[in-house]
């Protein structure tokens, strides 16, 4: 394999690697390999209260270590799984984990929202309801504290049975995220009509805000949208004190980002939050705290 053969050099030239298409079987004989043998973990990451220093929330983010492969990102998983159908026992597994993972009896010093990424083809699937449905009651985990990050394009892409799924999962108490919000295809009269709680204001965007005017304007749109629409704002992708300034004086709700942590596996996230400053409940992310 690419890995015994040990260097990049010898990788570079390696037969079974050298098409893409290869590396796509690849990645799907090992994934169903990895979902049927606890082969996946999630990471964690922190959402912090712009206002209060708080963390009030974490991210659930896929990771793959395999064998074979190696580490496996995200962004090359979850193309294969869309194309192959994996998409949806994998998301089923990672709603399950997460859940499973902040529940009643989870030893954090106060509950947790967790926010799980979904794929447009896991919506399209019929019995995505019934099948959340049936996580939550296993699991115990309360509804409302469980939200789903939607990108723009799973939202528009078949738009009324989006319309009819996120309406039944409000009526469970779910909540909803636009994801990378700004980035994609966005028809502004569609998500209005969509139960939407809260933009993500895409990590590309947040990386500029301080250097380039035009990323600057294009982060004050869309706060100034937000707020028209009474939606919430997080920022993606905080890794300055200066960006987290920006988005505070605009008046954002929550960030993430390396600033405050990276994802974390659950007991980093646990250690994390232990060592932070304050009492119990009360422990808060000091960065934020500079006005
Ligand atoms: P996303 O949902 O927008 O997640 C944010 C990504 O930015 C994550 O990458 C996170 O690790 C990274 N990130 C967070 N803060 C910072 C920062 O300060 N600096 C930098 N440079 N990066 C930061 P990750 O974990 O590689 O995930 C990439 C994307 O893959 C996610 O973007 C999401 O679209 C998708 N994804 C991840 N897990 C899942 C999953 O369980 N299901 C689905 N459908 N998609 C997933
Ligand atoms: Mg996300
Ligand atoms: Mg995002
Ligand atoms: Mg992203």
């Amino acid at each position: 394999s690419a890995s015994a053969s040990g260097g990049n050099r010898f990788q570079l030239y390696e037969p079974a690697m050298s098409s893409q298409a290869e590396r796509h079987s690849a990645i799907e004989r090992r994934l169903r390999l990895a979902l049927t043998t606890d082969g996946l973990s999630l990471a964690y990451q922190p959402k912090v209260n712009l206002r209060s220093g708080l963390i009030e929330g974490v991210e659930a983010l896929l990771r793959w270590e395999d064998d074979e492969l190696g580490r496996v990102t995200p962004d090359e998983i979850i193309p294969v799984a869309e194309a192959t159908g994996l998409i949806v026992p994998l998301g089923q597994w990672v709603l399950r984990t997460a859940c499973q993972c902040f529940g009643t009896d989870a030893p954090f010093e106060r509950p947790l929202s967790v926010a799980v990424n979904v794929s447009a083809l896991q919506l399209d699937d019929r019995q995505f309801t019934r099948k959340l449905t049936r996580i939550l009651e296993e699991t115990g985990f309360p509804a409302e504290r469980l939200e789903l990050e939607l990108t723009e394009s799973a939202l528009v892409h078949n738009p009324e049975h989006a319309r009819v799924t996120l309406t039944e999962l409000r009526a469970l108490g779910l909540t909803f995220a636009i994801d990378d919000f700004g980035t994609g295809y966005s028809n502004l009269a569609q998500l209005r009509r969509l139960p939407i709680q809260t933009l993500k204001i895409d990590r590309t965007f947040m990386m500029g805000v301080t250097t380039s005017a035009q990323e600057a304007a294009i982060v004050k749109a869309v706060m100034a949208l937000a707020h028209a629409l009474e939606l919430h704002v997080v920022a993606e992708g905080i890794e300055t004190p200066a960006q987290l300034d920006f988005i505070r004086e605009l008046g954002g709700h929550h960030y993430q980002g390396y600033l405050c942590s990276k994802p974390l596996d659950r007991s980093g996230l646990l250690a994390f939050m232990k060592a932070l400053p304050g009492t119990t409940e009360h422990r808060r992310v000091t960065s934020t705290r500079r006005v």
